[in-house]
């Protein structure tokens, strides 16, 4: 414990006399650290269920990084992903994530029911390495997980160059049983050229469209325009952010088929994901 304490400041100091000394050092340290020595436990995983509307229980869990700095505390994973990814720790960073998460996935197909999936967020430089697949397969076989109980998150930015490459890759791991969603869709960089190429098994809409619900008219029309053109695309559409009974009720008679959000739970811990899956949702609506 001691000596891992010292190692810690001497790397620390490295930067210290160098006059480098800046949050995004200090963190990219400690993420660093949290790869290479997996006791120092920086980085967690917390779960949220997604929700099947249809068949009104939970079948699915995303998984959610978290970081717990020495020095900063919890660090949003927007800040951590952003720095891993400019460090090149990204790929390391999301070998670790994937391997906690595969473990989580065997803990609930143990427990409760093999259809549940473990989603994972992939960023688009790790899907731009050549072993990127190998490193999926690679923790199947660590871990024992299933591919079946498994499911991918990808942005579409990543996609719009190297569109055949990275589209081949998607298909790879779709005839190995895993599922690919397209993430935060509608932002940034969304575009609907590619969509009816790319090999995809859902479609995440943006938590921004859902504040608009129950708002003005017009927006409700767009969701319920994409809900029905996701539809169109044969894939299954989530909704993320959903923290109101009206936007429950609004998704519901607009045939969205999983919801994610505050109003059916918070990313939790591993115990809590357990009890959730125990809960009776019958009175939800
Ligand atoms: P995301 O993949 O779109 O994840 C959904 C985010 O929305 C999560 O934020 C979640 O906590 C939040 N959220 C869920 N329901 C609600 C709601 O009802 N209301 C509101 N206001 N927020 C809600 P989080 O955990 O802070 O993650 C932010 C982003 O960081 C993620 O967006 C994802 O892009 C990235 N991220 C998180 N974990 C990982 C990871 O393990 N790997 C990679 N590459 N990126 C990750
Ligand atoms: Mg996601
Ligand atoms: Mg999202
Ligand atoms: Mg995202």
């Amino acid at each position: 414990e001691k000596a891992r304490e010292k190692k810690v400041d001497f790397l620390f100091y490295d930067d210290y006399i160098a006059g480098e000394i800046t949050r995004e050092s200090i963190l990219k340290r400690e993420l660093r650290l949290a790869i290479d020595n997996e006791n120092i436990d920086a980085i967690h995983l917390k779960y949220q269920p997604i929700f099947s509307l249809k068949k009104k229980k939970i079948i699915a869990f995303e998984a959610l990084a978290r970081m717990k700095s020495k020095f900063y505390g919890e660090v949003s994973p927007v800040e951590f992903i952003n720095i891993a990814e400019k460090n090149q720790l990204i790929f390391p960073l999301t070998n670790l994530i994937l391997k906690k998460a595969f473990y989580f996935s065997n803990l609930i197909t143990k427990a409760n029911s093999t259809e549940i999936r473990v989603s994972v967020n992939i960023s688009g430089i790790d899907l731009m390495q050549d072993n990127f697949i190998e490193m999926i397969n690679n923790n199947l076989v660590l871990t024992g997980a299933s591919p079946q109980n498994i499911k991918l998150e990808i942005t579409e930015s990543v996609l719009l160059n190297n569109f055949n490459l990275l589209n081949n890759k998607l298909e790879k791991l779709r005839k190995n049983k895993i599922k690919i969603a397209l993430d935060d869709f509608g932002t940034g960089y969304s575009s609907f050229y590619h969509l009816d190429e790319l090999s995809l098994d859902l479609i995440k809409i943006d938590r921004y469209f859902l504040n608009k619900i129950s708002k003005s008219q017009q927006d409700n029309m767009v969701i319920a325009s994409i809900i029905e053109m996701i539809h169109r695309l044969g894939l299954e559409v989530v909704a993320e952010g959903v923290e109101t009974k009206a936007q429950l009720d609004y998704l519901l008679s607009n045939n969205c088929d999983l919801i994610q959000g505050y109003y059916i739970s918070r990313p939790v811990n591993k115990e809590e994901a357990l009890a959730l899956l125990k809960k009776d949702w019958s009175g939800l609506y």
